[in-house]
């Protein structure tokens, strides 16, 4: 592959020209091959390794490891190593003379920030002095594809942080239009807004909002250390060769402690996870996080909806695939929450049901910190977020730390409550699907109108 860095005022631009055997399209089709970021940074005030590694985490998904990566701005042989070490990429365009970025003495860390209610916990825990980077979709000129995203939550989100005297920096970009489905090419794509700020920002750390359940990856039914997480032993010794450290330091927490730690902070009212609703503080209702988070904010808070109300959005399309699926996603956090409900006197059928497929709740400790990922925060920083954390959740014990460690949902055989959560979804179809139908009538009648109009 080869990488074309275009820095000019205003803009970052990369282009890949695929080489041999590439695009690598297995995973996902690429479409595109141009990505822009829009940034005030002016050319020459990026370190070149930081705008190489931004080019790799455009195309990684394209890059096939045997075909080497030349690029129009030669990065340091450190950083070489690193990609060769970690992601096993070969970088041939380097610049020996070229020393690498060093890790600012006293610098600040720098946080991927979506939005999301695990982003928002995330900053809440860090230092005050924490800047936050949003990589917010825009469309490049002529793309006909339409999305059902709605980007303004995230506008607004970052607007909420910014009144409560945090730092935010929104970078504006088309990068999710490369792929043929579109979204980010990599998970580390949202890096990308931070790194190409590091060296203005004095950055010493790369932090993401990743709970309990995504860093040991719970939410695929077991637990993996996470010395094997990307953030770790793929990408760490790659972010640690451009001065920076990463950082997750809700790594030991799980989606229940996030939402209550956004519950009780200020800057929780800056917290949407749902990426369809048209505003903050709107979410959708409709999708499978929705009713997830409605779950949550039961258990948070104590007060649950009716068992109809619950039914009805669970009932929905969406939500309905996700507790069809096996494990649930974030099946912890789902047969935790179905527990507190059922135990708070609730009395849905279907979520007698959901309980039913998760089994027992022997999940006391998702209330609790998983020390063992304090060493996902860097050392100058781990003292701090330990303190905030544990003031919403207090460290497991030893016997609790060692449940973790044994979460595996795979060995279950639960083929018997599957089969009556099937039953009751196909006597329950969704209840919205007419309501749709409507909706897309009026719209096709709108756009009728207007062609008559624009003819006219
Ligand atoms: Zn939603």
């Amino acid at each position: 592959m080869h990488l074309d860095i275009d820095h000019e005022p205003g803009r970052v631009g990369v282009t890949l020209r695929p080489g041999e055997g590439e695009p690598d399209s297995r995973k996902v089709g690429l479409v595109r091959h141009t990505a822009s970021f829009f940034v005030e940074i002016p050319p020459g005030d990026v370190h070149p390794d930081l705008l190489v590694l931004s080019a790799v985490l455009c195309a990684r998904p394209w890059i096939r490891r045997r075909t080497p990566i030349t690029c129009s701005v030669p990065g340091s042989a450190l950083l070489a190593r690193a990609l060769r070490g970690g992601p096993g990429l070969r970088l041939d365009s380097v610049d020996p003379q070229l020393e690498p970025r060093a890790r600012p003495a006293s610098g600040s860390p720098g946080l991927c920030f979506s939005g999301g209610t695990d982003s928002v916990a995330t900053l809440a825990v860090m230092p005050d002095r924490t800047r936050s980077y949003h990589l917010l979709r825009r469309a490049p000129a002529g793309e006909r594809r339409a999305t059902m995203l709605n980007t303004r939550a995230a506008r607004q989100s970052c607007a909420v942080v910014r009144r409560h005297g945090r730092q935010v920096d929104v970078v504006t970009s088309d990068v999710e239009y490369l792929r043929e489905v579109m979204g980010f090419p990599h998970d580390f794509t949202t890096a990308v807004p931070l790194l190409l700020h590091a060296d203005r920002d004095q950055l010493d750390a790369v932090a993401w909002g990743a709970p309990l359940e995504a860093t040991y990856r719970l939410q695929r039914g077991y637990y993996r250390d996470f010395a094997d997480s990307p953030f770790v032993g793929e990408w760490g010794g790659v972010f640690a060769a451009v001065g920076l450290d990463v950082c997750v330091p809700v790594a030991g927490v799980s989606e229940v402690v996030t939402s209550r730690i956004v519950h009780a902070h200020a800057l929780g009212e800056a917290a949407q996870s749902c990426v369809r609703g048209r505003r903050l503080g709107r979410p959708c209702g409709r999708c499978a996080k929705c009713a997830r988070k409605t779950l949550l904010a039961g258990a948070v808070t104590g007060r649950w909806p009716t068992a109809e109300a619950l039914e009805r959005q669970w009932r929905g399309e969406e939500p309905r695939a996700h507790l069809l699926a096996d494990p649930i996603k974030v099946e912890p956090v789902v047969a935790h929450t179905v527990h507190r409900y059922l135990a708070a006197g609730g009395d849905s059928t279907l979520l007698r049901l959901v309980a039913e497929k998760t089994g027992p709740d022997p999940l006391e400790w998702l209330e609790r910190s998983y020390e063992p990922a304090l060493e996902l925060v860097p050392e100058g920083y781990r003292d701090e977020v330990a303190a905030r954390l544990h003031r919403i959740a207090p460290p497991m014990t030893r016997a609790q730390e060692q449940t973790v460690r044994a979460y595996d949902v795979r060995a279950l055989d639960r083929t018997r409550a599957q089969a009556r959560l099937e039953e009751w979804f196909a006597g329950h179809p969704p209840q919205d699907l007419a309501r749709r139908a409507v909706g897309r009538a009026r719209r096709v009648a709108r756009a009728r109108l207007r062609r008559t109009f624009s003819r006219g």
